[in-house]
Formats: structure tokens, sequence, C-alpha cells
């Protein structure tokens, strides 16, 4: 279709009410995991010692032993084969922010011509994908390319569903012939072994006798936007980059506030419960959805989970919802700002640590000031973010999310953390060496004599925080929202780790001299505070006096763009550490570097390509064509003695003129590949590509608004985000 008719045939469809078939809602009890090889399940159908050895694994991370895992994964064919699955996969997390799948058939024909099937221990247990179109960062050359995928018992198996068919797939991590992780999954396993360790630590010194293994907890608040399918089908951008690179901003936007948490339209609510059905049957605790900030934005958060777990899960979420939205007629947008001028779409992800024994070592309890071990878990997380703040920024830098985070939106570019008033005050208490009873909320009165009084909580919430002390977690809000969560949460867990054996250190040094323990504790809390306090900020996080304040009074760093960001990975102080604590060797280190520094290049060149292309192609023969009409009709004016007002026809072709003169620039630019560093190539992106980007889409914009609309051949935002 071209021009103005692909347009107008997305606006018939939808205003033509093409009804979306929905599969009614089944209970809950009937569906809750019904696709999921979970322990449940698999204590039905193994014997008692096979099931004891698993779940020990599964809870300790012991070693499985290859008769057990013979059993188990007899086991899982059966169950797999009874719901319909006659293939197999290792689903694994590579260095993108997608996941890979090779599928094999549990189909093995014998020499009479029989099909029988077959699925041994050491299959479930191992793959080997042709690894070498997978992005490594030099870890491997093309002509070493073997790769291997192995099970990671601690994430359960589960059943995908097509129309046709289904498959197993078994979590799976992915690694080099010579033991390097290519993954994502490799890196959060280790750091969470890595906090394990360092919180045993802790603990001990602190005079704990039983410490269950701890375990890191995620919980991600996904969001997102829905258009109707016609529209993104009309726009080439919204296919092939997952947002407008053209759009003039409509008339009415969100400044009526009048999106967030209002009706949600029935169309995207019978999307909501088909989607959500889904993910029960996957065994994924949807637990909350509701309209965001801009017009058809949504989100949706599903409870807490051990943070590998949660890290799946969040990648099968949004496998699920493109693959629901399109059943709907409509297209699920993740990327971080899909329509310029309105909100971006973030992915919070709520984070904490703590094991069957202590409980959650980030909860400060009625008297956080008592609570020393949360002291010192919350000291190590603010030491960690202050230190390490390069680093969080780094580990979300996308050419995405460079469009929310500093610009001029929500979260800054600045890694601060928000304590709330209570904590800051503890804190700053333990920094002037006096202790005072803490504050805690009160009790909270409506005014309304039916309302039942509740209590208060003791400190309110900071929506410019890219990273706040939320009750019992911290929450991680400069994330985008098609990225994966290990990243972060690889992160935090490995700065926490690191922390908390500084702690350790100081901790035993006090004690051995005598110190009694508050008197240690708070000793060590005051370092702390002395040397990183200056990373806890409770203000406004968007003002222009806070970025100037962070960084001349306080040393923060402010980092735009990812240009600025990646190199953090080459900092020694990160190398190490990543070394010191068994996460990531510095050649796995490098490789991260040079992967997601493509992968920027990579995005920019392909909206470069399209934004040539639009111009081209698409724009500047509306343009062009509308002029002619205007010239047509200022000759018909001159005929019938009217007066013909040429100003909208110089605007235009003035508009059409200086646009293409910016695609040509562009052009020429995108041509250069003589780079001196991955560096140099990564701002020469981040400053002139996108500078001429941006200066396209001016007039383009411009152009939109002076072209007569129908004649104008992409959907437009108003549509887009107003047509249901
Ligand atoms: P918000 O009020 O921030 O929008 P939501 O209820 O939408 O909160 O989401 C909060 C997320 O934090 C949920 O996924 C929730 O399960 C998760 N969460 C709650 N407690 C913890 C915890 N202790 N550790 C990690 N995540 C948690
Ligand atoms: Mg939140």
């Amino acid at each position: 279709m071209s021009g103005n008719s692909a347009r107008v045939s997305a606006i018939n469809a939808i205003t033509n009410g093409t009804t979306y078939s929905a599969t009614p809602t089944e209970p809950l009890s009937k569906i809750w995991a019904c696709d999921v090889f979970n322990l449940p399940k698999m204590e039905e159908c193994v014997s008692k010692s096979a099931f004891k050895a698993f779940k020990n694994t599964v809870q300790t991370g012991a070693a499985l032993d290859g008769a057990t895992a013979d059993i188990v994964a007899a086991a899982m064919k059966d169950w797999a084969m009874a719901k319909g699955a006659k293939f197999f996969s290792h689903i694994f997390y590579p260095m993108t922010n997608a996941t890979a799948e090779k599928h094999d058939g549990f189909i093995i024909p014998n020499s009479e011509g029989n099909a029988i099937t077959e699925f041994t221990g050491s299959l479930l247990i191992k793959g080997e994908p042709d690894g070498s179109s997978f992005p490594n960062g030099s870890l491997r050359m093309t002509n070493a390319a073997r790769g291997y995928t192995a099970w990671d018992p601690t994430s359960p198996a589960y059943i995908m569903h097509t129309a046709n068919g289904a498959a197993l797939m078994i979590p799976s991590i992915f690694m080099s012939w010579t033991g390097e992780a290519l993954d994502k999954k490799i890196p959060l396993l280790r750091s969470n072994a890595a906090m394990n360790d360092a919180a045993q630590k802790v603990l001990r010194l602190m005079g704990e006798k039983d410490i269950a293994p701890l375990n890191s907890s995620c919980g991600a608040e996904q969001e997102y936007f829905l258009i109707d399918e016609n529209f993104a089908n009309a726009r080439p951008d919204l296919l092939l980059a997952g947002r407008t690179l053209f759009g003039a901003p409509p008339a009415k936007g969100q400044q009526f506030d009048d999106h967030y948490f209002g009706a949600i339209p029935e169309r995207v609510q019978v999307f909501m419960q088909d989607f959500e059905d889904q993910l029960y049957r996957l065994g994924i605790p949807a637990k909350t959805h509701h309209n965001e900030v801009a017009p058809g934005q949504f989100e949706i958060a599903p409870y807490y989970e051990s943070a590998n777990v949660a890290a799946d899960h969040q990648q099968l979420l949004m496998t699920v919802m493109k693959a629901t939205a399109k059943k709907h007629g409509l297209v699920a947008l993740l990327h971080e700002k899909p329509f310029a001028g309105l909100n971006g779409s973030g992915k919070h992800v709520n984070w904490s640590v703590g094991n069957s024994t202590q409980g959650n070592l980030l909860d400060p309890g009625n008297v956080p000031e008592k609570n020393l071990n949360f002291l010192l878990f919350c000291g190590a997380v603010i030491r960690g973010v202050h230190k390490f703040g390069p680093l969080l920024r780094a580990v979300i830098a996308s050419a995405a999310n460079d469009h929310r985070l500093g610009a001029n939106e929500a979260p800054p570019a600045i890694l601060s953390v928000y304590l709330g008033d209570q904590l800051e005050g503890i804190f700053n208490d333990i920094l002037a060496g006096k202790i005072s009873a803490s504050d805690d909320g009160g009790l909270m009165d409506s005014g309304l004599s039916q309302i039942l009084p509740f209590n208060r909580d003791p400190g309110d919430r900071n929506r410019t925080s890219p990273f706040a002390f939320t009750g019992n977690r911290f929450e991680f809000r400069a994330v985008g929202s098609s990225q994966s969560v290990s990243g972060p949460l690889v992160a935090m867990n490995t700065i926490l780790a690191d922390s908390l054996n500084w702690i350790a250190e100081k901790l035993d040094a006090k004690l051995s001299g005598g110190a009694d323990q508050t008197t240690a504790v708070f000793g060590v809390i005051k370092t702390i505070m002395e040397e990183h306090g200056q990373v806890i900020f409770g203000g406004d996080g968007y003002s222009t006096e806070w970025h100037t304040a962070a960084v001349e009074e306080r040393g923060l760093k402010n980092i735009p763009t990812t240009a600025d960001a990646l190199p953090a990975f080459k900092e020694d102080s990160v190398k190490a550490l990543f070394s010191s604590t068994g996460v990531l060797t510095p050649v796995e280190l490098a490789s991260r570097y040079e992967v997601y520094s493509e992968q920027y290049v990579l995005s920019i060149e392909v909206e470069a390509k399209l934004v040539i292309d639009m111009a081209t192609t698409t724009i500047y023969p509306a343009a062009m064509g509308y002029l002619s009409e205007l010239g047509a009709a200022a000759s018909a004016a001159a005929t019938f003695g009217a007066l013909f007002n040429s100003d909208l026809a110089k605007q235009i072709a003035s508009d059409a003129d200086k646009m293409m003169v910016n695609v040509t620039a562009l052009k020429d630019a995108i041509a250069k590949h003589d780079f001196d560093s991955t560096e140099a190539h990564l701002h020469y992106c981040a400053k002139s590509i996108t500078t001429l980007m941006n200066e396209v889409r001016v007039y383009a914009d411009s152009l939109e608004q002076n072209v007569a609309d129908s004649a104008w051949p992409l959907p437009k935002y108003s549509e887009m985000l107003f047509i249901k």
C-alpha cells in the first residue's frame, strides 16, 4: 500500500470496529502453572530419593548427579509429550536483550523405520548450538564457534504452545568452549553466589548461627504502549526500530494527566485478561496492571520471585506480551521512547536480598535504628551505588534508554539514592554520632468517618529518583522497558557483595579490637556516610539546581548518553570489582563492552537509514505532491481573481528543501567507517548522527503540520494514541 491509502485503511479498520475474539478466562486454580514442570509436578512422577536430591539442588545450588538427571529427564519428557510436545529446546539468554532457542525433536528413528522417542539426562543437561552468530565481543573467532547450553535446574522448564503444537522449553546457560560466559544468566547466578558468600560473612560476624543461603529477589514493573497493528504496519519506523522517528506533537498529549490509573479501555482489558491467563499458565505471578501516564501506555507487574527465575520470567513475559497483542490486532511497543514528547517506558526493578532464616535483610522493621543487620545491608547498598554509580548507568545504557535518561524526563542520568525522611534521618544521626528514636509515620486520617484509619508509610515516594528505597527493597527505576533485568541485577548483587566484603573486614577489625556490636556497626556506618553519604538525595531529581549541585558540590557524575556510559566497563575499579567477586573475568567484561557498543552503533545506524528512507520515499513525495496541488490552486486563484496566500506553499517548499539537505548530510555521515577506537565511534553516533537525524525530523514534522491532512502518508500521533 502506498501513500495516504495505508493510513486511511488503518483508520477505517479501527472505525469499522473489527472485533478480536478472546478466549474466556478460566479459573486460576485450573490454569495456574499448568504448563510448568515445577517441583510439585516432579514430585508426582519421580522417586522420593530423586526428588529429594533435585530439591536440594534447587534450594542450595548443590551439584546434581547423573542418575537423578536421567530420572528427571525421563519424567520431564513424559510430562511434556503428554501435553503435546514433540520438540524440546534449551532456551538461553545471549548478550542481546533477546532470548535464543534451538529446537530438537524427541524423535529418534530406528533401523526398522519406527520412531522412538528419547530424552536422557545428558540431552537435558547439555546442548550445543552453533554459537558463532551470537554476539560475543571477540570472545571467540567465528571459526571457533563451539558454544554450549546447559540446563539451569533452578529455573523450571515449561511448555510453549502455538496453534499447531507445543515445545518443551528448558532454561539454560550459554558458554563458550573455553568456559566463558556468553550470556546474561551465568553472571546473574555468579553474582548471587558472590552476594551470598559476602552476606554470610557479615551475618556470622553479627552473631547469627543458623544462616540459610541468601538469594536476591526481583519484582519488575513493565511499562509498555499498545497501538492498533494497522497503524504499526503503516509505519516502517515502528516496525523496524520500535519507535516513531517522525511525528508532530498532537494537540492533546498527556498534559491533562487523565490517563494515569484511568479506566482501562475495554479492548485493552480483553487483551490484558488474555495476556495474564497466558502468564498464569506459565507460572508467572502477574499481580497488578493499570494505565500509565501517557495515552496508550500501560503497566504490568508480576509478584516478586528469586532474581534468576524473575529474570527468565521477565524475558518470557515480553515474548508472551508481543504474541498476545498480535492476537488482539494490537502491537505492544516495548521501546523506551516510542513517541517523542510523551512519557517513555521503563522497567522498575524492585530488588531485595534475604533468606529463610534472617528474612528480608532490606526490611527495616518498626525500629530501623535497632535493626543492625538492616543498617549494614542498607549501608552496603549506599556505598555500592556511590562507588559504582557509573557502572549502574552503564548496565542500563542503550540508544533507546538514552531518550529517557539524560533527556528532560524521569529519571535523571545522575545516580543518587533516595532513602525517605525516616531512614535518611537515621543515617545522618549515625554520621553525626547522635542517635534519636526514629519517627514512625503515625496514623493517617482521611477526615472521613467511614474510612478506617490506616498507618502511613514512614517515607513518601520520590518519583524523580533513579534508585529509591521503597519500604523493604530498593527500586532501580532507570532501567529501560525493553531491557533484560539481568544486567541491573548482576550489578546490584555484585556491588552489594563488594560492599559486604568490605564491611566484614571493618567489622571484624572493630569486633576483634573489643568493640561491642552496636558500636562496631555504627562505626562502620559512620565511615560509609563520611565517604559515600553524598549519594543520598531526597529532593527533586529533575530540577536544574540538582543537576548543578550533584556534579559541582557532590562530585556525582551526570552521564547523558550511552557513549559516555559504556566506558565504565573499562575502568580498573570495575574490572577489580568483577574479578574479585568472581562474577566476570576481565575478558568476559571486555566482551560485554564490545557487544553493547556494537549494539548501540547498530541501532543508531538502523534508525539513520530509516530516517533517510522514509524522508526520501514517503515524506518528500507527499510534500511535493501537495506543493503541486497548491501550484494548481494558485493558478486557479489567478484565473478567477481570488487572492492566493503563498506563505504556506513557501514554507512547505523551504522545509522540504532543508529536510533533503540534511538527508544528504546524514547519508554522508553514515558512510564514515574509519574510527580510531570503539569509543570514538560511539561518540560519533551519539553526536553527529543523532543530531542530523533530529534535524531531518524537525523539517519533516513541520511538513506534517502544513501538508493537507488528506495528503499525509503516515499515521499521526493523535490517531495512533487515541483511536482504540
Ligand atoms: P509500585 O507501588 O512501586 O508501583 P507495584 O506494586 O506496582 O509497586 O510493584 C512493586 C513490585 O515490587 C512488585 O513486583 C512487587 O512484587 C515487588 N516487590 C515487593 N516486595 C519486594 C521485595 N521485598 N523484593 C523485591 N521485590 C518486591
Ligand atoms: Mg514502582
